[in-house]
């Protein structure tokens, strides 16, 4: 199983769900939203050799935690996952654009000049400023697309500048969401459960909890679970080795 966004730190009793995470086996990218969360966060993956901490600056929180910015750059070199990092074009924080596209740009420019970061990217209602924020740091690293829901203009724009796609049963439940996931290229796909938000009913998915995900892909494009698990985790394994290149290559 893979779960490559989900919030440890966020749920009502973390170290309870990074034991859960544990116990499920799942190969996990246990994301932060602020700079001050990372170490706290990486804690609680201690002795998972399972577990990825990224290190985030959530893009809803950008114009509170901007003065974290130090902090995101004095733990870079310690992580070799970003996220949750982009931007949100929401009517709730519209207003905060700007201060967004800052924080953003400046830790792409970060994670470029330190080689290169793989990226857990949060891009709502704000595909097309996160795809111009990306073209401009091409070597920035590797970014993932988490829960995208953009067009599909914008989705093929996505797909032809490199980007990765993490994707959750969720999604499924759309018209809109189950053509993005249909049109997808399959080898660059990951699942997640973008636990404690991404839900089943009323309850939180748990770290891991992914098995829907997998069932709803292996209906959209009419492969077997079983084919679908091991093509994403094949993908997972060469994102892996393709982030222990760029951090291996000379700067
Ligand atoms: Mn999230």
């Amino acid at each position: 199983m893979i779960d490559f966004h989900c919030h440890l730190d966020l749920y009502p009793d973390p170290l309870a769900a990074a034991h859960g995470a544990q116990q499920s086996r799942a190969y996990i990218l246990s994301v932060t939203t602020t700079p001050k969360a990372f170490r706290r966060t990486k804690a609680l993956a201690k002795g998972s050799e399972r577990i990825r901490t990224a290190l985030g600056l959530h893009p809803e929180v950008a114009h509170e935690r901007y003065r974290e910015l130090a902090l995101f750059e004095a733990f870079l070199p310690e992580a070799g996952y970003v996220g949750e990092v982009g931007l949100d074009g929401s009517p709730h924080v519209r207003e905060h654009a700007t201060i967004q596209k800052k924080v953003f740009s400046s830790i792409l420019s970060l994670s470029a000049k330190q080689g290169g970061r793989i990226f857990s990217i949060h891009s709502r209602r704000a595909a097309d400023d996160v795809l111009d924020s990306l073209a401009r740091e091409p070597n920035a690293g590797i970014p993932v697309l988490h829960w995208f829901s953009g067009s599909k203009t914008q989705l093929k724009r996505a797909v032809d500048q490199g980007c990765w796609f993490s994707v959750g049963a969720p999604m499924a439940r759309s018209a809109s969401g189950r053509g993005i996931l249909a049109a997808l290229p399959k080898d660059r796909v990951l699942t997640e459960t973008d636990g404690p938000f991404g839900r089943d009913g009323d309850r939180s998915l748990e770290p891991g909890e992914v098995s829907a995900a997998y069932k709803a892909l292996s209906q959209l494009w009419a492969m077997p679970t079983g084919e679908v698990e091991r093509l994403i985790r094949a993908n997972l394994n060469r994102l892996a080795r393709s982030l222990e290149e760029t951090r291996r290559a000379p700067a």
